[in-house]
């Protein structure tokens, strides 16, 4: 009878140590998120909530000129629209916003060439400073 008490106790320890771990969390991310939607214009975030109100991603990587969600193929306005940083470019198929990753290839030759070479040299110079 006592082991099974000891065992009862254990659970029900293991289960508020559980619970008030997730709350503690959950208070963590609700502060980052209140933080991120602070930083984005309410119209962006609007489109962007709708999308993940349905179930699905609000973004999209850019990558290889492909939407990285509906595999579609991005136009090429919209291609260097992204990778000059002037606009925010929506996939014509899917909706969602496209995020286009540094290190992506856009099929520019000339704006793939310089950033990938100060973006190489900068870390470097950081880590010399500090040492
Ligand atoms: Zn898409």
């Amino acid at each position: 009878m006592e082991a099974v008490m000891r065992k009862i106790m254990d659970c029900l320890l293991a289960l508020q140590k559980l619970q008030f771990d997730v709350r503690v969390r959950l208070t963590a991310v609700q502060a980052e998120l209140e933080k991120l939607r602070a930083e984005v214009p309410p119209t962006i975030l609007a489109h962007y909530e709708r999308l993940v109100g349905r179930g699905k991603k609000g973004v999209a990587l850019a990558r290889n000129g492909v939407c990285s969600e509906c595999h579609l193929r991005i136009t090429g306005g919209k291609l260097v629209g992204l990778s000059a940083g002037t606009d925010i470019q929506l996939c014509d198929n899917c909706g969602r916003y496209l995020y286009l990753p540094e290190t992506a290839p856009v099929g520019l030759a000339e704006t793939k060439a310089l950033p990938t070479a100060a973006i190489k040299r900068t870390p470097r110079e950081a880590v010399y400073h500090v040492a």
